[in-house]
């Protein structure tokens, strides 16, 4: 079965979309953890990062600089952003269908307990 994104791709589940071209499309998260909370992924449904392909290498190095188009355009370049890919189940990936977070807007705090805090 199609992903969800593949899905919002086909237009047939609705998105607040900002960005899109022939390899990859940006979204509002849906359940945002900050003022500013896009998904970027690439519009090949590649399930994780482990299935990434060296035929991916064009649409994963475009999302990088869609992430800076987009953090740019919502005024967060500057202020300072995170950009977030969950693997798998210790990762806490839930739609397996590669996606980078853009996450900003707010001051986001470090980014994993240390191993010596845990
Ligand atoms: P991850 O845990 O990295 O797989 O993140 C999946 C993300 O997809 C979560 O932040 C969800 O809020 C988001 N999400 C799930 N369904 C939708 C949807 N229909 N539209 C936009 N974002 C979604």
């Amino acid at each position: 079965m199609a992903s969800v994104f593949s899905r919002i791709i086909a237009r047939e589940i609705p998105a607040e979309i900002y960005y899109e071209d022939d390899l990859v499309i940006a979204f509002k998260d849906i359940n945002p953890s900050a003022p500013v909370h896009i998904l970027i992924c690439p519009k090949r449904e590649i399930p994780t990062v482990n299935d990434a392909t060296p035929e991916d290498e064009a649409a994963l190095g475009r999302m990088w600089t869609v992430a800076a188009k987009l953090a740019a355009q919502f005024g967060i370049a500057e202020s300072g952003y995170r950009l977030i890919t969950n693997v798998n189940a210790d990762g806490g990936q839930e739609v397996f269908h590669i996606h980078m977070h853009l996450v900003g807007g707010r001051p986001l705090g470090p980014m994993l307990k240390r191993v010596k805090d845990t």
